[in-house]
């Protein structure tokens, strides 16, 4: 079967930058399984996605407006501290440049901090990964239609997909 509308497919990726450097890989994790046609990954990663079949490597290249968009300036804002999520222990304390989670209406978003107070951090709210050209190496596992569930939802579920 091949990726299309309205299939699962579940892959394996190697994220690089422009240097070549390793920024994330799902090797040794679960593979990732996103509902195609759904706006569930990267517009360019999707593209390239598209027709392949389970046992299929490939790498792709994106600019970065097929991937996490432009760098904006100047696109920081005040959040309470206690907003932030994702220090690496317990007595650890946020410094500029570590990346954080915060939770906002439309989900859980990654930001970068750029100046930290007592109460109040200021963060960069662009994607960590905005402005860079990024390459993934692919290997797709599998590729099986999406139930109807699924299609409703506009995910996948199961292994690397959604848990409910
Ligand atoms: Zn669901």
């Amino acid at each position: 079967m091949k990726i299309a509308d309205k299939t699962v497919a579940q892959f394996h990726y190697v994220l690089k930058n422009e240097a070549g450097e390793t920024l994330e890989s799902s090797q040794g994790n679960e593979p990732l399984a996103y509902l195609h046609g759904a706006n569930n990954t990267l517009a360019g990663l999707e593209k390239a996605l598209t027709d392949k079949e389970a046992g299929d490597k490939f790498s792709v290249t994106l600019q970065p407006e097929d991937a996490y968009g432009e760098r904006q300036e100047n696109l920081v804002e005040r959040v309470p501290v206690k907003h932030l999520q994702g220090l690496p222990s317990k007595n650890a304390k946020w410094k500029a440049g570590m990346i954080a989670v915060v939770h906002t209406e439309q989900g859980q978003r990654q930001v970068t901090v750029v100046k930290t107070g007592k109460f109040m951090v200021t963060v960069d709210i662009n994607p960590p990964l905005a402005g860079k050209i990024l390459t993934f190496d692919v290997e797709v596992l599998d590729v099986r239609a999406a139930t109807d569930e699924e299609v409703e939802h506009g995910h996948a579920h199961g292994v690397g997909g959604h848990q409910h």
